[in-house]
């Protein structure tokens, strides 16, 4: 039980340290977004394996939540980079204004 209690309390954290938003800049669009987490899995899948038993349930939320990708909510790739990365300053550099 602990064990359970200690896994949904770093899944916890997990989620608030990866919540944080940034400024980031799609070499795509070649655009200043704010990324969207995009979940791999399914959430059918989740559901239901907290059904059938606990302990996967848990092991394939984790994994969701770990597994997040950032994408460009406009053309959703995820060739993203911080705003302040040497890639984004080059890709501003040439955009006027
Ligand atoms: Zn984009």
């Amino acid at each position: 039980m602990a064990v359970i209690v200690g896994l949904f309390i770093i899944l916890i954290i997990v989620v608030f340290v990866k919540s944080n938003k940034s400024q980031m800049m799609c070499l795509r669009c070649e655009d200043t977004i704010y990324a969207v987490k995009q979940s791999q899995g399914s959430i059918w899948i989740e559901i239901v394996l907290w059904l059938c038993m606990i302990v996967p349930g848990l092991i394939y939320s984790i994994w969701r939540t770990t597994s997040k990708k950032s994408v460009c909510p406009a053309c959703g790739s995820s060739e993203i980079v911080p705003i302040d990365s040497p890639a984004a300053k080059r890709i501003k550099s040439r955009i006027p204004g």
